[in-house]
């Protein structure tokens, strides 16, 4: 068993496991379900400072970021890709997929999207039907400015969708100060719990847009209106996973226990790991728009991401993740986020990686573990 220290999945805590062992009901008839799932689900928005409505999906996060270009778009639709990432370009696929037509925003890789000059684009162009904008960035840790990004964009009457798969739980969203009208998020990341669930946290205006479609949405399970009066019908579409549900609720249960410690604790160890990296002589990928889940450093010259990570695998225990795309062996991404956010855990990641590094040939300027404790301590 090795120490998941990956960008999601991440360690599940015992309470998560525990809780998916409950004994079961038949969810579909058992109205005392119906409560629990709504519950659940008016939790997570609570969380997210909204009384939006979140559904719970069963499938994976990509099934949020279907289901929303799904049931958004209809044949012809313009819309908007803010791309400055893997996960931030896939969208226009889904577009595509659905018989939108996707405009993308390429901006650069290494920066976080500037929200001035998308206003500046704006001006220019705004006839889209939503834009689509990744929060946290996975494959290069990312973190763009949705609480600014939105908010110029609705001003022009676009819709917004958010993957915040790999960012809620870990940096704080604000779904109404944000104005985020689908907000996608994942049971696997921060908020800890296995993979197998996707949320999805739709506002009235994506409601409206749903209705007044003229053409039908040409899906099922990524249809959101099939959940429609769900509770007051006591009909779910198709039959909820419960054991998954149960786990997600443990989950974000622990989440509402922490409050604002949540985002201390992640905003700390992020920033401790990527002042010890730099220190050391590391290079980090990116230049702005640094998460705080997860870090991303280029692997130094001569040195091949296989051999860190097995070496970091085999001798200390440890998951870290290689990259893939464009940015596939040339860094090393360190998960950070949720239940592998740990002061323990990160500490053997930096003891693993200081050995690791050298072991391989690398020299350090300062010592890795060294300066990650007394930045821990200072921060
Ligand atoms: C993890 C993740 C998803 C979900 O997809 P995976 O199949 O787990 O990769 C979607 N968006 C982002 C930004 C993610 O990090």
């Amino acid at each position: 068993m090795y120490k998941i220290m990956t960008p999601g999945p991440v360690q599940v805590p015992e309470k998560v496991r525990m809780a998916r062992s409950r004994s079961t009901t038949n969810a579909d008839l058992d109205p005392v379900f119906y409560d629990e799932y709504k519950a659940l689900c008016e939790k997570i928005s609570g969380l997210l400072h909204t009384d939006n409505e979140t559904l719970i999906l069963s499938g994976e996060g990509i099934l949020g970021l279907e289901a929303a270009c799904a049931s958004l778009t209809e044949p012809g639709d313009q819309v908007l890709v803010l791309d400055n990432g893997i996960y931030g370009a896939g969208f226009a696929d889904f577009v595509t997929m659905y018989g939108g037509e996707p405009t993308l925003y390429t901006t650069d890789y290494k920066n976080e999207i500037d929200p001035d000059e998308l206003e500046a684009y704006l001006e220019e162009n705004h006839d889209f039907k939503y834009a689509t904008v990744v929060h946290c960035d996975t494959p290069s840790g990312m973190l763009n400015d949705i609480h600014r990004i939105c908010p110029i964009l609705k001003s022009f009457g676009i819709l917004t969708v958010v993957d915040s798969v790999s960012g809620m739980f870990g940096n704080r969203v604000d779904v109404d100060a944000a104005k985020i009208d689908l907000l996608c998020g994942g049971s696997q990341k921060a908020i800890s719990a296995p993979p197998g669930l996707t949320t999805v946290t739709i506002s009235d205006d994506v409601k409206d847009a749903m209705n007044n479609r003229k053409t039908p949405i040409a899906s099922f399970y990524c249809n959101l209106n099939t959940f429609r009066g769900y509770y007051e019908n006591k009909w779910f579409p198709y039959t909820m996973p419960i054991s998954d549900i149960y786990g997600l609720e443990a989950a974000i249960d622990l989440i509402a226990e922490e409050g604002e410690g949540l985002y201390e604790r992640h905003a700390r160890l992020a920033n401790a790991t990527r002042k010890a990296l730099q220190e050391a002589g590391l290079s980090l990928y990116q230049e702005s728009g640094f998460s705080d889940t997860v870090t991303v450093f280029e692997i130094p010259e001569g040195l091949t991401d296989v051999d860190i990570l097995n070496r970091m695998k085999e001798l200390h225990g440890i998951m870290l993740a290689g990259s893939f795309g464009e940015l596939g062996g040339k860094v090393i991404r360190i998960g950070h986020m949720g239940a592998s956010a740990n002061t323990a855990d990160m500490l053997a990641v930096m003891a693993g990686l200081e050995e690791t590094l050298e072991f391989l040939g690398w020299k350090a300027e300062k010592s890795l573990l060294g300066t990650f404790q007394i930045l821990l301590n200072d921060l």
